[in-house]
């Protein structure tokens, strides 16, 4: 598209994809016509960027050109007689303003549901917590979080205080043991993965815990091959080993840690031999790879969803929980629990009160003070903010089916091929009676929306993502907005100015100002300091306040650390006669999630076509050879995709993303959830596959 002397300048940001947060420079031309707009053309790493230095994964260096792709949204859409009209946006904010007022006045705030996105700034999420709290009047927001570490986040509070990454990054380095458990780093967080590589390239341990041989769990000192759905009986064997064998740290488990008493009496009958039976694994390598984490000086856990998205997703976080109190690897350089959040921002949302119990800053909606102190500084009567949590998106969909949620505004979020259970899903959309979806392109959930709002990609707006290890860091605008497309932060300023409540904010700094004032975790960071001094993480209390790398360092957030006793449950669906495999679902390097951005890009040429992963010993029993096409069904549906033969995934389980609709893997998944953080249990369903000819 341009070379390299074409390049008019670089414009430092932060990657859209991943939480791993790299920082990259945008390199911008404008086009030797006259009155073309500029645009990206390529990006430089820069040596200084403070998580990845030069390195960038593919989806960072190559997985970009989705900016200009012909299918951005350039105009509002309103559906008119079932079919989208582009409209101006005075037309659009309109009709948005009337039907939400009629909604409003008639069914009153419940009647809404918001989602906001891990994919939009933390100035944008803010303003849409403020948007559903101050203007719509409910508590019903939330986010994909929902998805992926709801768990983490109502886990490691009730342990920790605090439902984020213990360590940065630069930790990695520093351990000298690694535990990683249900987390396909290289695929999902591949610069972090490279951290982990090199450390093991150092001959740094590192036992890797899962149901497929992933690229790091090949590299690993070990792999253990668990059975899914096995995990929380191998974290409470491995805590009764640690207890049995005295490998306690008695001093820390006495000044800093409560509760021990009761994680003992739960994991007495959790012996090796028990978990063997659980989890496929032998009892000496439980035995030792507990001997090993406890017996470590500084030692790291690393984990994702295949912890998270499990029904007992809470109670397995609390168990990993239960090893780091049980053996003091905590809040000290290298030791410390590190749930590696999945989308660029995902933390920032959940910090930005994108939550249905929660404020900014974690502050509970239940707390007078709390809404006292909102309600003040957004000119509303304290009566105004609803007290009461809102609705998760699993209950809000729910509510919809049944008539008690009207209307939806979905920012930047494809629920139909992000949630299970995907054909249930369509069904609560189209039972709305408004929908207002905003993206950058037409999405699979978009499609189903009233109006439809464009925004603008991550290049045209400022701004600042959180990543995984709590690290703010500034998005800068690049080029004009695409079209007549605007950022997520104006769209929500503009639809409450639409409705009659107008918020007095001029741009993203004047939004990160305000949430300083009333977030407390926040209150040092601005967009001048970030960039004066770089990324900064949170807690960061005061403008001449460092930011805190290191949480629980002397005390824990809440106090305390406490133990937790969590006993084992198996996954909510059980391979039977009918449905005799375990079907497991992830994510693959060259894609993203619903693949609405990267499969726009370059990357879909290197990955055009989804297939199911299986083990030679099924395959064989089925008569299936690699590349034939099969059915896959559940109890919830069926879809078709080639098969792909694999000694790297365990005999009797199936594996495939959820990247490709043509292969929509969450049309067959399961939207049973874990009963405390709403997740639902996206790793294991019951599932059976047949041959079938070719498309
Ligand atoms: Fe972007 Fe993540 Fe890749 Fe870094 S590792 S370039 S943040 S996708």
């Amino acid at each position: 598209k341009g070379r390299p002397w074409d390049v008019r300048r670089k414009v430092r940001t932060t990657c859209p994809y991943c939480g791993t947060g790299c920082n990259f420079d945008l390199e911008v031309i404008r086009r030797p016509i006259a009155g073309e707009p500029e645009e990206v053309i390529g990006v430089a790493s820069a040596v200084d960027a403070p998580v990845n230095g030069r390195h960038l994964c593919v989806k960072g260096r190559f997985g970009l050109s989705f900016i200009h792709h012909p299918e951005r949204l350039r105009r509002p859409l309103v559906k008119k007689e079932g079919r989208f009209v582009e409209t101006s946006w005075e037309e659009a904010l309109n009709v948005v303003a009337e039907r939400f007022q009629a909604i409003q006045s008639d069914c009153g705030g419940d009647a809404f549901g918001v989602l906001a996105s891990a994919k939009a700034t933390n100035e944008e999420n803010y303003l849409i917590n403020r948007f559903a709290r101050g203007v719509l009047g409910t508590n019903n927001i939330d986010h994909c979080a929902r998805l992926c570490h709801a768990s983490t986040v109502a886990g490691l509070a009730a342990a920790f205080g605090s439902g984020a990454m213990t360590n940065p990054i630069a930790d990695i380095a520093k351990s000298d043991f690694l535990l990683v458990i249900g987390s396909n780093t290289t695929e999902s967080h591949p610069v972090l993965a490279q951290k982990l590589l090199q450390a093991i390239g150092r001959g740094t341990p590192c036992v890797v815990i899962d149901p497929r041989k992933t690229e790091l769990a090949a590299a690993a000192t070990e792999h253990l091959a668990i059975r899914p759905g096995g995990d929380l009986a191998l974290l409470n064997a491995l805590a009764h080993v640690i207890i049995a064998e005295g490998l306690q740290d008695r001093r820390f488990i006495e000044e800093r840690t409560e509760g021990f008493e009761e994680l003992q009496a739960a994991v007495v009958a959790c012996s090796p031999e028990w978990a063997a039976s659980l989890t496929g694994i032998a009892p000496e390598v439980i035995r030792e790879t507990a001997r090993r984490y406890a017996r470590a000086e500084r030692a790291s856990i690393f984990y994702t969803m295949g912890i998270t998205q499990k029904r007992t997703g809470t109670h397995n976080v609390m168990a990993i929980a239960n090893l780091a109190l049980l053996t003091g690897h905590i809040g000290k350089e290298g030791s410390g629990v590190n749930p590696l959040r999945g989308q660029n921002n995902v933390q920032g949302a959940c910090d930005m009160g994108a939550l249905p119990n929660v404020f900014p800053g974690y502050q509970p909606v239940g707390d007078a003070a709390v809404r006292a102190k909102f309600a003040a500084d957004w000119g509303l009567d304290t009566a105004e903010l609803p007290a009461k949590a809102g609705l998760t998106v699993g209950e809000m969909l729910e509510a919809a089916l049944v008539g008690e949620l009207k209307a939806m505004l979905i920012v930047g979020e494809n629920p139909v091929l992000s949630d299970p259970d995907s054909a249930h899903v369509v069904e609560a959309l189209q039972r709305l009676d408004f929908l207002v979806a905003v993206d950058i392109f037409l999405s699979e959930t978009a499609q189903l929306a009233d109006v439809v709002l464009p925004a603008c990609s991550f290049a045209e707006k400022e701004g600042t993502f959180t990543n995984t290890e709590r690290r703010v860091q500034r998005v800068r605008q690049a080029i004009d907005p695409v079209g007549q497309s605007r950022p997520d932060w104006r769209i929500v300023v503009d639809l409450a100015a639409a409705l009659g409540r107008p918020f007095d904010l001029a741009d993203p700094a004047a939004v990160m100002a305000e949430i300083a004032r009333l977030t407390p975790s926040y209150a040092g960071i601005s967009h001048d300091r970030l960039d004066r001094e770089g990324g900064l993480c949170w807690p960061c209390p005061a403008t001449d306040h460092p930011g805190t790398p290191r949480l629980h360092v002397e005390r824990f957030t809440r106090g305390k650390g406490r133990f937790h006793a969590v006993h084992y449950l198996p996954p909510a669906e059980a391979p039977d006669e009918e449905y005799p495999l375990v079907l497991s679902t992830g994510r693959r390097l060259f894609h993203y999630h619903t693949g609405t951005m990267s499969r726009r890009t370059e990357l879909e040429a290197i990955y055009p076509e989804e297939h199911l992963e299986m083990h030679p010993d099924n395959a064989a029993h089925l008569g299936l050879t690699d590349g034939d096409w099969v059915r896959l069904s559940t109890r919830r549906g069926a879809i078709s995709l080639p098969v792909r033969l694999t000694e790297g995934i365990i005999a009797g389980t199936v594996f495939t993303s959820f990247h490709f609709s043509e292969a929509a893997v969450n049309a067959l998944t399961n939207s049973a959830v874990d009963p405390v953080a709403k997740i639902p249990e996206l790793k294991v369903c019951a599932c059976s596959v047949e041959i079938v000819d070719p498309p």
